[in-house]
Formats: C-alpha cells, sequence, structure tokens
C-alpha cells in the first residue's frame, strides 16, 4: 500500500461510540472533557448519541443505533475521510449482536491510521494530546495510486 501525507483538521470529526455497560463511562469522560469536546464536531451512535446530549451540553450528529448498523456508518464516514478520531469503549466482557459489525469498523480505523481510543486511559491521552485540538500531519493510504496499480 502507498501512503500519502494529509494535515488533519485543527477542528476535528469525532465519532463516540460505547457499548451499553461502558455508556457511563463514556459519559463522564465527556463531562470532564467537555470544554475540549465542544470545539470540534461530534458523532455517535444512536443511543450513545442520545445518552451524552441528555448528559452534557454537547450536541451531536447521531447515526443509527450501533446494532441497527451505525457503526457501519462509522465505516463508512472513515473511508470518505469525514472522520478523524475515534472513542470507541467496547464491552470486552460481553459479546453483542453485532460483533462482526465492531470488527469491521476496528480494522477500517486501522486502515485509515485514525487515532483510536478503546478505553479511559487513551481517551485521556488522546484528548490532552497538543495533537487534538491543532493541525499535524499524518498519511493515509493513497487510493489513486492504490486504484491505477490495480488497473
Ligand atoms: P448505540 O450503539 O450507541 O446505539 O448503543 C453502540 C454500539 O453498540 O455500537
Amino acid at each position: 500500500m502507498q501512503y500519502k501525507t494529509i494535515n488533519a483538521p485543527e477542528t476535528k470529526s469525532i465519532s463516540l461510540v460505547a457499548h451499553d455497560n461502558m455508556k457511563a463511562e463514556l459519559i463522564q469522560w465527556c463531562k470532564e472533557y467537555q470544554t475540549t469536546l465542544q470545539a470540534h464536531t461530534l458523532y455517535a451512535t444512536g443511543t450513545t448519541g442520545l445518552h451524552i446530549e441528555k448528559h452534557t451540553e454537547l450536541t451531536i450528529n447521531k447515526l443509527i443505533s450501533g446494532p441497527l448498523g451505525g457503526d457501519q456508518q462509522i465505516g463508512a464516514l472513515i473511508t470518505e475521510q469525514k472522520i478523524d478520531v475515534m472513542i470507541f469503549f467496547w464491552d470486552p466482557l460481553e459479546a453483542q449482536p453485532h460483533d462482526p459489525d465492531v470488527k469491521a469498523l476496528l480494522r477500517l480505523a486501522a486502515v485509515w491510521n485514525i487515532p483510536v481510543a478503546c478505553n479511559r486511559a487513551t481517551a485521556d491521552l488522546l484528548v490532552t494530546s497538543p495533537l487534538f485540538s491543532s493541525s499535524y500531519a499524518k498519511s493515509i493510504p493513497d487510493y489513486q495510486q492504490y486504484i491505477q496499480s490495480r488497473s
């Protein structure tokens, strides 16, 4: 795979997802970093988004609920370079009906070099990084090269 360098924007599009047992932890995290998060564009799967809006002042672009396709919607946004950071508190102790979608989403995030936090400690490090609210150079797959090499 060939890669190219792009500038991740200062104002980021951030996807927020938490499985049911992890929602309280994500809401707590959103409350703690509300001031920072307010400066960015926020997306969430349906139920996660509802809970965050109910318990914080944040405005969320709500997608479909995860088990009904919300994870796949986020994956599609990643391929369109419309997501810059993903906070995804998936439940390590309980199988989900949409486990294949969870795996697919984590795979696409790896393909597209998206910073991903799957737990509170990593989310804390990400949100307090100087790069979180500034532009920085990052590499992503060079799709034009990729498709040309296959023609
Ligand atoms: P939910 O989906 O926010 O609609 O609960 C989260 C998920 O399970 O991916």
